[in-house]
Protein backbone atom coordinates (compact mmCIF):
# COMPACT_ATOMS: atom_id res chain seq x y z
CA UNK A 1 0.00 0.00 0.00
CA UNK A 2 1.22 3.33 -0.99
CA UNK A 3 0.94 6.46 1.73
CA UNK A 4 1.59 10.17 0.66
CA UNK A 5 3.87 12.14 1.87
CA UNK A 6 1.83 15.03 3.70
CA UNK A 7 4.77 17.87 3.58
CA UNK A 8 6.48 19.09 0.65
CA UNK A 9 9.82 19.91 1.37
CA UNK A 10 10.87 22.87 0.17
CA UNK A 11 13.85 21.92 -1.98
CA UNK A 12 11.68 19.99 -4.65
CA UNK A 13 12.23 20.67 -8.34
CA UNK A 14 9.70 21.67 -10.03
CA UNK A 15 8.55 18.82 -12.88
CA UNK A 16 10.63 18.53 -15.94
CA UNK A 17 7.79 18.35 -18.08
CA UNK A 18 5.59 21.19 -17.27
CA UNK A 19 7.22 23.18 -14.55
CA UNK A 20 4.36 22.81 -11.81
CA UNK A 21 5.72 22.70 -8.29
CA UNK A 22 2.12 20.48 -7.47
CA UNK A 23 4.02 17.33 -6.93
CA UNK A 24 2.74 13.85 -4.96
CA UNK A 25 5.34 11.97 -3.04
CA UNK A 26 5.23 8.53 -2.00
CA UNK A 27 6.97 5.02 -1.51
CA UNK A 28 5.52 2.20 0.02
CA UNK A 29 6.26 1.15 3.79
CA UNK A 30 7.51 -1.31 4.06
CA UNK A 31 10.86 -2.21 6.15
CA UNK A 32 11.93 -4.64 3.01
CA UNK A 33 11.77 -3.72 -0.74
CA UNK A 34 10.24 -0.08 -1.44
CA UNK A 35 9.25 1.66 -4.73
CA UNK A 36 8.83 5.59 -4.53
CA UNK A 37 9.40 8.94 -5.99
CA UNK A 38 6.88 11.85 -7.49
CA UNK A 39 3.79 12.23 -9.47
CA UNK A 40 3.34 15.97 -11.26
CA UNK A 41 -0.50 16.66 -9.95
CA UNK A 42 -0.51 18.69 -12.85
CA UNK A 43 0.31 16.70 -16.18
CA UNK A 44 0.98 12.95 -14.77
CA UNK A 45 4.83 12.97 -15.37
CA UNK A 46 5.98 10.39 -12.98
CA UNK A 47 9.61 9.22 -11.52
CA UNK A 48 10.11 6.32 -9.47
CA UNK A 49 12.30 4.27 -8.64
CA UNK A 50 13.42 1.23 -6.45
CA UNK A 51 14.07 2.23 -2.48
CA UNK A 52 16.28 0.99 0.39
CA UNK A 53 15.03 -0.76 3.09
CA UNK A 54 13.02 1.81 5.27
CA UNK A 55 12.78 4.18 2.81
CA UNK A 56 12.84 8.09 4.15
CA UNK A 57 10.27 10.86 2.52
CA UNK A 58 13.20 12.82 1.55
CA UNK A 59 14.45 9.81 -0.25
CA UNK A 60 11.14 9.97 -2.31
CA UNK A 61 12.45 13.58 -2.99
CA UNK A 62 15.71 12.66 -4.23
CA UNK A 63 14.54 10.41 -6.34
CA UNK A 64 12.08 12.94 -7.97
CA UNK A 65 15.05 15.73 -7.94
CA UNK A 66 17.06 13.73 -9.59
CA UNK A 67 15.25 13.19 -12.94
CA UNK A 68 13.64 17.07 -12.44
CA UNK A 69 15.94 19.09 -11.70
CA UNK A 70 17.94 20.60 -14.36
CA UNK A 71 20.81 21.24 -12.10
CA UNK A 72 21.02 18.13 -10.79
CA UNK A 73 21.01 16.60 -14.91
CA UNK A 74 23.36 18.88 -15.64
CA UNK A 75 25.55 17.75 -12.71
CA UNK A 76 25.02 14.06 -14.19
CA UNK A 77 25.85 14.86 -17.61
CA UNK A 78 29.27 16.83 -16.05
CA UNK A 79 30.08 13.30 -13.95
CA UNK A 80 29.53 11.23 -16.80
CA UNK A 81 31.49 13.26 -18.89
CA UNK A 82 34.81 12.82 -16.36
CA UNK A 83 34.54 9.53 -16.00
CA UNK A 84 34.78 9.27 -19.94
CA UNK A 85 37.63 11.38 -19.63
CA UNK A 86 39.07 9.55 -17.15
CA UNK A 87 38.70 5.89 -18.87
CA UNK A 88 40.40 8.20 -22.12
CA UNK A 89 43.55 8.64 -19.89
CA UNK A 90 43.27 5.00 -18.68
CA UNK A 91 43.26 3.23 -22.06
CA UNK A 92 45.55 5.59 -23.39
CA UNK A 93 48.25 4.81 -21.01
CA UNK A 94 47.16 1.11 -21.58
CA UNK A 95 47.35 1.89 -25.17
CA UNK A 96 51.23 3.72 -25.08
CA UNK A 97 52.17 0.58 -22.78
CA UNK A 98 51.56 -2.11 -25.11
CA UNK A 99 53.01 -0.26 -28.03
ZN1 LIG B 1 4.17 18.20 -14.82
Amino acid sequence: MTYEIKVLKPNVAPCFECNSKDIAFSHYGHPRFNYGGGECRQCGHKTFSAMGINPTDEDAVKIWNAQNSISELIDAQRRTIQASKKRILELQHLQHQRQ
